[in-house]
């Protein structure tokens, strides 16, 4: 029977006998809705009415912001908010795809500065992060690749590997030892990592892959959502560690204070993606204002004072910090998401991390750093998280 909510069934069974349908579907959700709420699993989420700085308003209270991936605080700077205003000849939305009307001369300004910014070839813009992550994978997958993926990927790219139509290999998380074992196999591989895990702030052994992956004819395909604005003067830890990719994704939507993502690399291979990449292809077009405003925080990330500002503030919080997400593991969810309670009672918005963004046991509260934090924001911080 659960084989009719397969959606050419469901329309004729909506049709002959819908009521009966609709009732096992909501049966079915209730008990998993059910579950979820036994679990600690249920998710909402807050209402901000206003932002300012490391600020946000909150049902009329102000808190100091530990959940934001603008770790720069780009995205409220002046001429990123000017440019964003900038873009009336345009109009505000194109309505259609890149590949109809939906191009304008600042999608391809966006697309050069970013591939210039990068130091590669091409680059070919996606409404996000994870769109990018998902046509890339999926153009480029096949039945002959095996994709070996870290088993702290973010969700972008395991869903990419679903989609790749690919053998995939999930790997325990940054085991040099695992990778160089998994790759020995004959036929196309490709070895893909994030450059900074989402949620534990580690960085990627970038120069250990590379080698393995020359060694081996593997191609390592980076994720530097965390890493891009970051790491290696903004470019990311691909360019820190000066090892070669043919392909990498970066998010705007973190560093850069925008939102969208990109695939940088080899121009035939963008090239191939332009005509590929069905989240490229099937999707309506970004609008200019957002090509604007990160053309804009592109030119600010090679001026670096808030990296600088940024790095100064993971030294002061936490001299054993890797990156600006910074993650406290408390285990049980229950007790991650009491903590992040107290923690907003006390005027600290720190979000609780829990499966499936984590692995079951490891909920964590996720602490993000900004340049826009002071060293007596960050004090306070420490000293809320001391009383827990
Ligand atoms: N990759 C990683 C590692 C991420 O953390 C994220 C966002 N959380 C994405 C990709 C997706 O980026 P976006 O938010 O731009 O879709």
């Amino acid at each position: 029977m659960r084989g009719w909510i397969r959606s050419e069934n469901y329309l004729r069974c909506d049709l002959v006998n819908g009521v009966v349908e609709r009732i096992m579907l909501a049966d079915r959700l209730q008990k998993a809705w059910e579950d979820l709420q036994r679990k600690g699993l249920v998710r909402t989420s807050r209402i901000i009415e206003r932002v300012k700085g490391p600020s946000v308003w909150v049902e009329g209270r102000e808190l100091l912001l530990f959940a934001s991936n603008d770790y720069l605080g780009l995205g409220q700077h002046p001429k990123v908010l000017e440019a964003s205003r900038s873009t009336d000849q345009f109009g505000w939305a194109p309505a259609s795809s890149r590949l109809l009307s939906g191009t304008t001369r600042l999608h391809i300004s966006l697309e050069e500065r970013l591939a210039e910014f990068l130091g590669t070839e091409s680059a070919l813009f996606f409404p996000s992060g994870y769109m990018a992550n998902l046509g890339l994978l999926s153009s480029i997958g096949g039945a002959g690749v095996t994709l070996f993926s870290d088993a702290e990927n973010h969700a972008s790219l395991i869903d990419a590997c679903r989609l790749s139509r690919g053998r995939v290999e999930v790997l325990p998380h940054a085991d040099i030892e695992a990778v160089r074992n998994a790759v020995q196999i004959p036929g196309e591989k490709i070895l893909l990592t994030d450059s900074v895990f989402s949620m534990s702030g580690k960085v990627a052994p970038l120069r250990d892959l590379s080698t393995i992956a020359k060694e081996t004819s593997t191609d390592l395909i980076v994720d530097e959502a965390h890493g891009f604005g970051i790491f290696g003067e903004g470019r990311g830890v691909v360019a820190e560690a000066g090892v070669e990719v043919p392909l990498r994704t970066v998010t705007l939507s973190k560093a850069a204070g925008s939102i969208g993502g990109a695939v940088a690399g080899k121009k035939t291979l963008v090239d191939y993606l332009r005509t590929k990449a069905r989240t490229f292809m099937f999707t309506t077009s970004p609008p200019p204002s957002v090509c604007a405003a990160a053309l804009e925080s592109l030119s600010l990330l090679e001026e670096g004072s808030r990296r600088e500002r940024l790095w100064e503030n993971i030294r002061y919080f936490s001299p054993r910090a890797t990156s600006p997400i910074i993650p406290f593991v408390l285990g049980e969810n229950r007790r991650a998401v009491e903590a992040s309670e107290i923690l907003w009672e006390r005027g600290f918005w720190v979000p609780a991390i829990r499966p499936p963004a984590v692995p079951e046991g490891g909920a964590q509260l996720r602490i993000s750093l900004s340049a826009l934090h002071t060293k007596e924001h960050l004090d306070r911080l420490r000293e809320a998280l001391d009383k827990i």
